[in-house]
């Protein structure tokens, strides 16, 4: 399908069924989206960490093989990626595990068959699964997932005269719009964000927490650790947080679905709540900046820099856009899950 065609695939079932709600716009869209190109890197529409320096991979192995150590190295123990897009996050990890001897076995959610076709290109031997259901069902996990939650479908509440309502999207003189629809859900808004004035809007994440949840069940069950890496806000708050990215610049959302990717912040208090409601442990969330710092990315980029002193500009720059507040190092956060018997993780 093309992304015109996805247009007109969401414009009738528009006219069969009435105004869908942003949730599903939002999952419609990007499935075609990611199942239909690569859209990381400088020719692409956004680039993210470890596209940016391979010291983000390596950083997040060399965190898991700690506490995978620290935990006197169980067998069976699986690596597992969310959403691994090229693969460089994994790549990048697995080599710095390498290096203290630890080789678990791979395994790939991703449902993107261009992304699967590059991500064997980085990793051999990846299993892949189209969605965490089918993960081995023993032994520890250590899973990490970086700009994947942003990209799963939110729904949208916003405030009117009459009360709350989900937010749609109708068509309107041949373009998508978003309105408030007709069913009210004042109930699913907090108590304090209720008297919000007409117009603000409220997400919810319903997708993220079930995989959550379903994380921190397994890793109750079977031990281990999951990392979440992404942009987001401490909430419950009024925002409209629904993005859309097309080479490097913001455009509507709404605008021409399927051709570039929807993202919203990811509300890290709901995410770590919903991994609460299983016995693990919960650490963050703490800004990316100040985690990478804390594990040790001036002394990598330092040390990079040295043994490649014509890069060394380079590697300094990477470890800036990595960590400075007006760059990547403070809207983007990360969270931890623990088994209840692994170790205290580094960072935190
Ligand atoms: N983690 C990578 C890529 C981020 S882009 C990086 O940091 O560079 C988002 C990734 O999530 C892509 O690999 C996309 O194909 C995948 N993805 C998005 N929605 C998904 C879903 N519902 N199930 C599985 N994978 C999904």
């Amino acid at each position: 399908m093309t992304p015109a065609n996805i247009g007109q695939a969401i414009n009738s079932l528009i006219a069969r069924e009435g105004p869908i709600p942003v949730a599903r716009y939002m999952e419609l869209a990007n499935r075609h989206y990611y199942a239909t190109r690569d859209p990381l890197g400088a020719a692409g529409d956004f680039i993210t960490a470890p596209e940016i320096s391979q010291m983000f991979g390596e950083l997040i192995g060399l965190w898991f093989a700690d506490l995978w150590l620290r935990k006197e190295s169980p067998a069976n123990t699986h690596f597992v990626e969310l959403g691994p897009g090229r693969g460089t996050l994994a790549a990048d990890a697995l080599r710095a595990m390498r290096g203290v001897r630890f080789e678990p076995p791979v395994h790939f959610v991703e449902t993107s068959p261009v992304l699967r076709a590059a991500q064997a290109e980085r990793v051999a031997n990846a299993q892949w699964h189209d969605s965490f259901a089918t993960i081995p069902a023993r032994g520890p996990l250590l899973i990490v997932a970086n700009e994947f939650f942003d990209a799963l479908p939110v729904r949208q509440l916003v405030a009117t005269h009459s009360g709350w309502r989900e937010r749609v999207v109708a068509r309107d003189r041949g373009r998508f719009v978003a309105l408030p629809g007709s069913r009210p859900v004042d109930e699913l808004v907090p108590d304090k964000l209720r008297d919000s004035p007409p117009g603000s809007i409220l997400e919810l994440a319903p997708a993220a927490h079930a995989v959550v949840t379903e994380i921190s069940e397994r890793l109750a069950r079977q031990g281990g650790a999951a990392l979440i890496i992404d942009y987001g806000y401490e909430g419950p708050a009024i925002g409209d947080s629904l993005q859309s990215v097309s080479r490097h610049r913001p455009v509507d959302p709404f605008a021409e679905p399927g051709a570039r990717d929807l993202t919203a912040h990811v509300d890290f208090v709901s995410l770590a709540f919903a991994a609460g409601v299983k016995v693990v442990r919960v650490f963050g969330p703490v800004a990316q900046g100040d985690w990478l710092e804390a594990l040790g990315l001036g002394e990598r980029a330092a040390s990079l820099a040295k043994a490649a002193p014509h890069r060394a500009e380079e590697i300094l720059a990477a470890r800036k856009r990595l960590v400075e507040p007006g760059q990547m190092g403070r809207l983007f956060r990360v969270l931890a899950v623990l088994a209840p018997d692994w170790p205290r993780p580094e960072g935190f």
